[in-house]
């Protein structure tokens, strides 16, 4: 896993470019923007993914995508009556 860039640990917690990141949360497992400091994971592109999954799916997460691929989905069972009424 990449390094994160740029980060510092202060009193506070780590810090990047001014801003204080919390550490990712479960759903951010499998996503390419996690970054490793200090043996803790963060993102690198926003630094609270607890809020960032708070209102559903982060819209930046690179894994996860199989929800929004299923819902295009066609039920086969009606497309198969639909096909043995010749319709
Ligand atoms: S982009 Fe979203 S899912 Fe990926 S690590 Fe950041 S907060 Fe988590």
């Amino acid at each position: 896993m990449s390094q994160l860039q740029n980060a510092t640990k202060t009193a506070d917690g780590v810090m990047v470019n001014g801003f204080l990141l919390s550490p990712i949360v479960d759903q951010c497992n499998g996503c390419d923007r996690v970054r490793e400091f200090e043996s803790e994971k963060f993102c690198s592109s926003y630094p609270n993914p607890d809020k960032k999954w708070a209102g559903g799916r982060c819209n930046f997460a690179t894994h996860a995508k199989v929800e929004v691929a299923s819902q295009a989905k066609v039920n086969p069972l009606k497309a198969s009556k639909r096909a043995a009424k010749g319709r």
